[in-house]
């Protein structure tokens, strides 16, 4: 099977050292890619320097256009992408669809907004006229996770070059193939070639390599938060800004007058989605002691009529992304039983497929909110729940870890949902409803550990531009 190559300066490029990669679903061999080195890196970086000041001088309506048709290219190879990142991540087919639709909604999306993304003129002072402009950084690094890699591939890519930066980005080692398929997709779509490159490799040889040089000028990473210190820490070697996207522990917080017809179903979702390796997963329950009962009923109903295999046979719930992500939710999982927290499904409770990395759903009751499961980012389908009394105990419980992603409050009491929206400290809060349809509109990033700088959304153009400020002096 010949290796996936990098796509470099337009080309493809192939290299003797490559890298297996799993499919999840059965642990066997599904594709093999280049394992770029940090001389593909730096090829990489020479490329986008290269083509920067070309790309960032085209007039923001062509821009805009080749944008509006890498959107369309992916739109119409749906099924192959949605396919491609079932198989990449073990995702049910119709989670990837979902994907691939948010990735072509990115470049849309992005091809629009762009062209009302102005600076400003400042208020006359004398004799001076000035005014801002939006600058690209020049060269912008992306390091990009495992879990959602085409939606966060994208995320990052397309507004970086939608206000004319070149990209290289290193996916992540265990599902590189769909942001290797977005590169070539962006080619055939007329991006001009070294605007987006992109090398696939390990995290400790390509992802350093990048994350260190001294040739970019803007880096953006998601992934774990020990990683997203190393790459910050290398980053501030150059002084160069990072935007870190790391975990979350991020709570349902359920008011006895919630509507729970609406709301099991989505915190049920917000726990199993990407068998819970999502950072923004729904992994707290912090349930009012009035309906505790009758939710963990209810919960526990949803969750034994899971159905559980292959992404691409489109189930309920597919593998976790490697053998060693179920190691380490099996330990995690041990760990949280052995303290004595009641249990819920789990290991052993449901017959799991043959091969591959799966893992049961699993909920913990009466959890003591200081321990591991309650407070650690678990990264399997696994939920750990805890009851309040009072609308401030609510708040102290979601503000009570180290991360701070989203949260959804479930109330009908309007002011009960204003003072959540307000006091709970997370980039995103949600009322009656969690996460948003992909949000592609939606800023999103974290308080706290979950990281800094923001995604997604008008903020994204900025957070890729510097603001320069030009000012005349007019001479009368
Ligand atoms: P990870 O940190 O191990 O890897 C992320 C990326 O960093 C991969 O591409 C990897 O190859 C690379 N990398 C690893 N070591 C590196 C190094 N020394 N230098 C440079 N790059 C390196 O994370 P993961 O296991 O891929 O993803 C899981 C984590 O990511 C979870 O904690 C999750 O919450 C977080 N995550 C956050 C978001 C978000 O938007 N906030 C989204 C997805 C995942």
């Amino acid at each position: 099977m010949p290796a996936q190559a990098a796509v470099i300066d337009g080309k493809l490029v192939e290299g003797p050292e490559t890298l297996d990669v799993l499919d999840p679903s059965t642990g066997t061999l599904l594709d093999r890619t280049l394992r770029g080195t940090g001389e593909h890196v730096d090829a990489a970086v020479a490329a986008a320097r290269a083509a920067s000041r070309e790309w960032a001088h085209t007039p923001y309506s062509e821009r805009s256009a080749i944008l509006r048709r890498i959107g369309e290219l992916i739109r119409r190879d749906r099924g192959e992408f949605a396919l491609l990142e079932s198989q990449d991540t073990g995702k049910p087919l119709a989670q990837a669809c979902a994907d691939t639709d948010v990735a072509a909604r990115y470049f849309e999306y992005y091809a629009n907004t762009m062209e009302a993304f102005f600076g400003h003129s400042l208020p006359p002072n004398g004799d001076f006229v000035a005014y801002t402009r939006h600058v690209p950084f020049g060269v912008t690094g992306h390091i990009i996770p495992w879990n959602y890699p085409l939606q966060i591939g994208c995320r990052t890519i397309a507004p970086a070059i939608a206000v004319g930066n070149c990209a290289v980005v290193k996916p992540a080692e265990e599902a590189p193939l769909s942001v290797l398929k977005v590169a070539r997709t962006a080619l055939e779509a007329g991006l001009p070639a070294g605007v987006l490159n992109v090398v696939p490799g390990l995290g400790a040889q390509a992802g350093a390599a990048l994350a260190g040089h001294a040739g970019i000028d803007h880096l953006s990473f998601t992934g774990s938060v020990p990683v997203g210190a190393a790459v910050a820490h290398a980053a501030a070697e150059n002084v160069i800004p990072v935007v870190l996207e790391l975990g979350g522990k991020s709570p349902n917080i359920v008011f006895p007058d919630a509507d729970l017809d609406a709301a099991i179903p989505v915190i049920v979702k917000s726990m199993l989605q990407n068998a819970g390796q999502t950072c923004s997963a729904g992994s707290r329950l912090l349930v009012h002691e009035e309906v505790r009962d009758e939710v963990l009923a209810r919960i526990d109903e949803a969750l034994r009529g899971v159905r559980i295999g292959p992404g691409p046979q489109d189930l309920d719930l597919g593998p976790l992304i490697s053998a060693k992500q179920r190691d380490r939710v099996t330990q995690m999982v041990q760990r949280a039983a052995d303290s004595g927290a009641r249990q819920l499904g789990g290991p052993g409770q449901v017959e799991l497929p043959e091969g591959g990395f799966y893992f049961p759903p699993t909920v913990f009751t009466d959890v003591d909110p200081a321990q591991e499961i309650a407070q650690e980012e678990v990264f399997g389908p696994v939920l750990a729940a805890m009851s309040f009394g009072t609308v401030d105990e609510a708040i102290q419980l979601a503000n009570g870890t180290q991360y701070g992603l989203i949260a959804a409050a479930w109330t009908r009491n309007l002011d009960v949902a204003h003072v959540m929206a307000e006091e709970i400290r997370a980039g995103q809060v949600y009322l009656n409803t969690y996460g948003g349809g992909g949000g592609v509109e939606y800023t999103f990033g974290g308080f706290g550990k979950s990281g800094y700088g923001r995604e997604k959304g008008f903020e994204a153009l900025k957070g890729f531009c510097q603001t320069k400020t030009i000012v005349t002096k007019v001479t009368r």
